[in-house]
């Protein structure tokens, strides 16, 4: 079993990379981002203000959270139903934002996320799977980018989606939650001490893939 811990701010290209890895290596990827929005889907669902602690901690034993793959794919399913892209809008990454500097939501999502990678040789992108999730991870990467190039990169896949979005609101948001992840209380996303920090502002997806899974193949017997 292997575990590979991929952690850094938004837009940073964590999941483009993670996905290539999983497929190249044939192990699961797991987006544990798509956890705090399902969390942010239901409570945004019941009214509820994000950033009331008791207000959202009420609502967990309301929840059941479940992750499946089907041909590769990981599907979320809130209370039974796969919510698809409705948990990718911006207005959702703010939601999971809030909800998740909750310290009883980041308890109630750990054993699933911990669980999966019990069972499985996996990938997990997040903020704190190398220092909080997976601390003996085999691997420990901290992906990062310019501002700007994030901003562009999350830019472009929201308007792929349909999804009409400028740089500057993008950018803004991405700065916001950057912050909220970066500086709360549990689990802040900041690196675990033996990751290895990668910048991969000028370089392609491809580039940036390539050697990442170089590195993973130097550091495991995968
Ligand atoms: O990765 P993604 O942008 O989908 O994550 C949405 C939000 O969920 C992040 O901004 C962060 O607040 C939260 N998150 C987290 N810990 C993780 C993954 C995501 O706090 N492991």
């Amino acid at each position: 079993m292997i575990q590979i811990a991929i952690d850094g701010p938004s837009g940073a290209g964590k999941s483009t990379v993670a996905k290539a890895v999983a497929r190249e290596l044939g192990i699961i990827y797991v987006d544990t981002g798509a956890l705090y929005r399902t969390i942010g889907y239901f409570v945004r669902s019941r009214d509820v203000d994000p950033k009331d602690p008791e207000g959202v901690a009420a609502l967990l034993p309301e929840i059941s959270v479940e992750l499946k793959y089907e041909n590769g794919r990981q599907i979320v399913c809130l209370n039974g139903e796969d919510l698809g892209d409705r948990i990718r809008t911006p207005e959702m990454s703010m939601y999971a934002s809030a909800v998740s500097a909750i310290p009883a939501v980041r308890a109630f999502l750990l054993e699933t996320q911990r669980k999966i990678a019990r069972e499985n040789s996996v990938i997990m992108d997040g903020r704190d799977i190398g220092t909080v999730i997976l601390p003996n991870a085999n691997v420990k990467i901290f992906l990062t980018a310019s501002d700007e190039c994030r901003a562009t990169r999350r830019r472009d896949e929201l308007l792929a989606k349909g999804i009409e979005v400028t740089y500057e609101e993008v950018l803004a948001d991405m700065i916001e939650r950057d912050r909220n992840d970066s500086t709360r209380a549990v689990a802040p996303a900041v690196a675990a001490e033996d990751a290895i920090l990668f910048d991969n502002s000028w370089m392609t997806p491809d580039e940036c893939t390539a050697a990442i899974i170089k590195l993973i193949k130097e550091k495991t017997e995968i």
